[in-house]
């Protein structure tokens, strides 16, 4: 079932430490506690244009495909952001067929924030991999084709860029770890792998979690949280969806099962903001990034748009995503970070 070989020479690596006065700043926000979600005005500010500049960027870098020249940019990229900002950034290496050909070499990025706080210890993730084709396109002779990844891929890694900088800024109050996965999005049903060869990375970081970091007892994916700020000529438009066309955040099925707790908690957070995107409606359970962390037993919920009309199409690009659907997931996980008692 498994295709990983591991490489013992590399595995895990501190690559910078950077240790922050955070008392002060911490006793500010634990004040804030008591069970009540914090009013938006005073939660740090959420920059979404500032993220969704990170969107366009990373789009910029062509696909982020294993082996590709923008994988390895990506990467380089994410690594160069984070070093100034967490008080850890940590690489995982790993090599691995996917559901579609490799081997392939990969990196899972874990950034840790504010590590020495008392608990909850949360995780947040995104997959920073694109898909290498665009097998949903209605167009067969673009199929064969990479997909961009502005909404699959690169807008989950936006929002955490951006948490990024917030948490530098104000550094949370309990524990908080940035994962950037690889090689989630080379899947193929009926592979015969696991997960069908999708979340090839946050399975080997959960199953090689490093002995010297606290696991987290909670986890939430970002995916496909770009929203779509148009209609796409070449793909049929939604009829599912009610006031929120085009962006749309049901509860996805794993994580109802798994963590209705954590559900409640994000949903009524994104509520008392005002962000209708999160609609408390289910929507149908998802192979994602959230699963390997299930399985080990922590609570965790993805957050996905499930599937917006440019999904693994090549019109997956920015000018179908929008900085307000950034800004209704990023401010949810601003309020969930420093809002809980
Ligand atoms: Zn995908």
């Amino acid at each position: 079932m498994w295709s990983y070989k591991d490489q013992p020479e590399k595995g895990w690596r501190v690559t910078s430490l950077v240790l922050l006065a955070t008392s002060a700043l911490l006793a500010g926000c634990m004040s804030c506690g008591g069970g009540n979600t914090v009013p938006a005005a005073e939660l740090p500010h959420f920059g979404a244009q500032r993220a969704f500049t990170d969107l366009e960027r990373q789009v910029a870098f062509g696909a982020r495909m294993p082996g590709s020249p923008g994988h390895q940019q990506q990467l380089s990229w994410m690594i160069s952001t984070l070093q100034p900002l967490a008080e850890q950034v940590r690489q995982q290496h790993f090599t691995a067929k996917t559901g579609l050909d490799g081997p392939y070499e990969f990196t899972n990025l874990l950034a840790v924030f504010s590590a020495a706080a008392p608990g909850p210890v949360t995780l947040l993730g995104a997959h920073w991999d694109t898909r290498p084709v665009a097998d949903q396109d209605p167009d067969p002779t673009l199929r064969s084709q990479p997909v961009p990844g502005a909404n699959d891929g690169a807008s989950g890694v936006a929002i955490l860029l951006e948490l990024a900088r917030i948490f530098r800024q104000t550094p949370p109050p309990h524990p908080v770890y940035l994962a950037f996965f690889d090689a989630e999005d080379s899947g193929k049903s009926g592979s015969g792998l696991l997960y069908g060869g999708y979340c090839l990375g946050s399975v080997y970081m959960v199953q090689n979690w490093p002995a010297d970091l606290v696991r987290p007892e909670r986890a939430i994916i970002l995916d496909l949280v770009g929203g779509v700020a148009k209609p796409n000529p070449r793909v049929p438009v939604r009829t599912d969806l009610g006031a929120n066309d085009y962006f749309d955040l049901r509860v996805e099925g794993y994580s109802a099962q798994a963590a209705p707790e954590l559900v409640d908690q994000i949903w009524s957070i994104a509520e008392k903001l005002g962000h209708g995107a999160f609609q408390r409606a289910r929507q149908t359970a998802i192979i994602d990034d959230h699963l390997p962390f299930i399985a080990a037993g922590i609570p965790a919920v993805d957050i996905i748009d499930f599937v917006p009309p440019v999904w693994h199409t090549v019109d997956d690009t920015p000018e179908y995503c929008s900085p307000q659907a950034l800004r209704q997931v990023g401010e949810t996980m601003v309020g969930l970070i420093y809002g809980r008692e």
